[in-house]
C-alpha cells in the first residue's frame, strides 16, 4: 500500500461515546464527526479516518437483527472503499454482535475490529482512548501490501480476540472480555505483537466478499439447573414459530438422563427444531458421546456445539437457518468450524 491507509469508523453507540457535561455530571452523547479534534491522538496514526455514526445511537442492551443488518451493510457498501473497519457498540452484546457480523460475512480480506470501553471517552480514567487507538492502529497494520487481520476481532485493554471466541465477564473491570478456547490474536504492551499462526488466512482462490444477511431469530436458549421441570422445558419447546435451541448442558455436554427430558427433545428434532448442545462451562469443550448422560442426545440426532460459545452459538443459528439448509445441511454446517469460531 502506497497511501494511508483509509479507516471507517461505525459508530452505533455504548458508553463509549459518552461525554460526562461537567456542569450537570450527566453522561451525553458525544459527536462522532468530531473525532478527530476531541482526540487530538488520532492525528499521530498514519491513517485517514471517516465515521459513520448511527442516527440514533443506541445501548447495546437494544442490539437486535435489525441492527447487526445496518451495521454489515455499512461495512458491505464501504468495503471497497476502505482498508479497515472500526466498529464502536455497548460491549455488553458486543460478543453477540460481532459473532453475527462475522458469519454474515464469507471471504473477509480486511479488518473489522469491534471496541468499545467500560468508562466513557469523556472520563479522565476512560479506558475508551487505549481501546479505540489500538483499534484504529490494528485495523490499519498492513504487511506485504496485505492487511494482518482478515477477519473479525473484538479488542479490549491490550488484548485482540477472535471476536466469535469471545464472552463477556466483568461488569465493571477494564479487562471486560475472555475468549477461554482460543488465544489472543494480538497484545498491546510496549509492542504491538500478533500471534501470526493464530489468524485466519483468507481462501486464495474465492476472492470475493460474500454478503449474507438473512438471518432467522426464531431461535432461543435454554440454560438447564438441577431440579428443571418437565412442564417448564415442554412449554419452551413448543414456542410457537420456534426453529432452533441453544441448549446449555453441564460440563462436556452432559443433561439429565430421564426419559421425559430426552423424549422432548427427541420430539422436538422430529418436529424439524434445530437443537445445539454447548456447554455452560466458561472453558472447555462438549464430547457427545463421552459420558452415559450424552450418548443418549448423540443418538436422538442433537447437534455438537464443540468449543462454541454460547453468544455464538446462537449467531451461527440464526445465520444457518437463515439459509434454510435441510437438518442434515444445518448439523454439517454447524458442527464444523467456518469462521474460527470452534476447533
Ligand atoms: N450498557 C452499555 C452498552 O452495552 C455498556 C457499554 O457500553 O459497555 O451499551
Amino acid at each position: 500500500m502506497t497511501n494511508k491507509p483509509k479507516i471507517l469508523i461505525v459508530y452505533t453507540g455504548g458508553t463509549i461515546g459518552m461525554v460526562k457535561d461537567y456542569n450537570t455530571g450527566a453522561l451525553k452523547a458525544f459527536d462522532f464527526s468530531q473525532i478527530s479534534s476531541k482526540i487530538p491522538e488520532l492525528q499521530q496514526l498514519n491513517c485517514d479516518i471517516t465515521t459513520i455514526s448511527f442516527d440514533e445511537p443506541i445501548d447495546s442492551s437494544n442490539m437486535n437483527v435489525d441492527y447487526y443488518i445496518q451495521i454489515a451493510e455499512i461495512i458491505s457498501d464501504n468495503y471497497n472503499k476502505f482498508d479497515g473497519f472500526v466498529v464502536l457498540t455497548g460491549s455488553d452484546t458486543m460478543s453477540y454482535t460481532s459473532s453475527a457480523i462475522s458469519f454474515m460475512f464469507e471471504n473477509l480480506q480486511k479488518p473489522v475490529i469491534f471496541t468499545g470501553s467500560q468508562l466513557p471517552i469523556g472520563d479522565l480514567r476512560t479506558d475508551a482512548k487505549e481501546n479505540l487507538i489500538t483499534s484504529i492502529q490494528i485495523a490499519s497494520t498492513y504487511e506485504n501490501g496485505q492487511p494482518i487481520i482478515q477477519e473479525v476481532g473484538l479488542y479490549f485493554e491490550y488484548k485482540l480476540y477472535r471476536a466469535n471466541r469471545t464472552t463477556k465477564i466483568n461488569a465493571e473491570q477494564f479487562e471486560a472480555f475472555a475468549s477461554m478456547n482460543y488465544p489472543p490474536l494480538a497484545e498491546s504492551g510496549v509492542h504491538l505483537n500478533f500471534n501470526h499462526h493464530l489468524l485466519l488466512k483468507p481462501s486464495q482462490k474465492e476472492t470475493k466478499l460474500v454478503f449474507r444477511k438473512k438471518l432467522d431469530n426464531h431461535v432461543a436458549i435454554l440454560k438447564l439447573f438441577p431440579g428443571i421441570t418437565e412442564p417448564v422445558v415442554r412449554s419452551f419447546v413448543n414456542i410457537s414459530g420456534l426453529k432452533g435451541i441453544v441448549l446449555e448442558t453441564y460440563g462436556s455436554g452432559n443433561a439429565p438422563t430421564e426419559k421425559w427430558f430426552l423424549n422432548l427433545l427427541e420430539e422436538s428434532i422430529q418436529k424439524g427444531i434445530s437443537i445445539v448442545n454447548v456447554t455452560q462451562c466458561a472453558g472447555g469443550s462438549v464430547i457427545l458421546g463421552h459420558y452415559e448422560t450424552s450418548s443418549e442426545m448423540k443418538r436422538i440426532g442433537i447437534v455438537d456445539g464443540k468449543d462454541i460459545t454460547t453468544e455464538t452459538a446462537i449467531a451461527k443459528m440464526m445465520y444457518l437457518l437463515g439459509e434454510k439448509l435441510s437438518k442434515e445441511e444445518f448439523k454439517h454446517y454447524f458442527q464444523k468450524p467456518l469462521r474460527g469460531e470452534m476447533a
